[in-house]
């Protein structure tokens, strides 16, 4: 960088400075210390003991409440692509706690049409997989063939109506064992349409990796 343009950047830097973009601390992009200790994980220990129906396995990252809710909720609606590579960070180390890479075939994350696509420019669950295995992450393992309304503008009994037959999954998936990514996991409908898809493809073993969740899972 020559001398002119290093001035320049110091000199925005200065008007500028880079901040948390959760607290907006100066200095510390995208998460400052203080927010990631505010993010609330949920322990091998706490998770779910019985999967939902349809599902092998459940493992959730985080309480979606506080810092988390306000990482995800922005890197979804304000396009901050630094804090897609943060929360892709928490994703991988989680799947090393959890030890989700063992005898796993295929990684699939949750698909969006390509219309919500066309609108926000980019799937929120391939980001959250950039940091695994990319041999095995397949994002063409679930296809979403009917637009839905966001999950969050329904209400529960709506939720568990809108997604039928919203996904569908194909041969390649046969005796394979698969586990589902998403970034929240809220009513598990979601989950649930994805998991029949992957078992009506054939696929032996149906897991769900969720960064986040709204479930109240250490409760008696
Ligand atoms: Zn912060």
């Amino acid at each position: 960088m020559d001398a002119a343009r290093a001035a320049w950047h110091s000199l925005l830097s200065a008007i500028f400075p880079d901040r948390c973009v959760l607290c907006e601390r100066v200095g510390f992009p995208p998460i400052c210390l203080y927010c990631r200790q505010q993010l609330v994980p949920i322990s091998p220990s706490d998770q779910p003991a019985l999967p939902p129906d349809g599902l092998d396995l459940l493992r959730i990252g985080f309480h979606y409440s506080g810092r988390m809710q306000q990482a995800i909720t922005q890197y979804k609606y304000g396009r901050s692509t630094a804090l897609g590579g943060t929360l892709a960070d928490l994703v991988h180390q989680d799947f090393t706690a959890f030890e989700l890479l063992e005898n796993l075939d295929v990684i699939a994350p949750v698909p969006i049409h390509w219309r919500r696509w066309t609108a926000r420019g980019f799937n929120q669950t391939e980001i959250l997989c950039s940091r695994l295995p990319r041999s095995i992450v397949d994002h063409e393992a679930i296809s979403r063939i009917r637009f839905t309304p966001p999950q969050a503008s329904l209400t529960l009994m709506e939720r568990r109506t809108s997604l039928l037959g919203a996904f569908s999954s194909d041969e390649r998936l046969e005796g394979r064992r698969v586990l589902i990514v998403d970034d929240v996991y809220t009513s598990g409908s979601t989950v649930a349409e994805c998991a029949k898809a992957l078992r009506a493809a054939g696929a032996a073993w149906v897991g769900a990796y969720a960064l986040a969740s709204t479930l109240r899972i250490a409760d008696p």
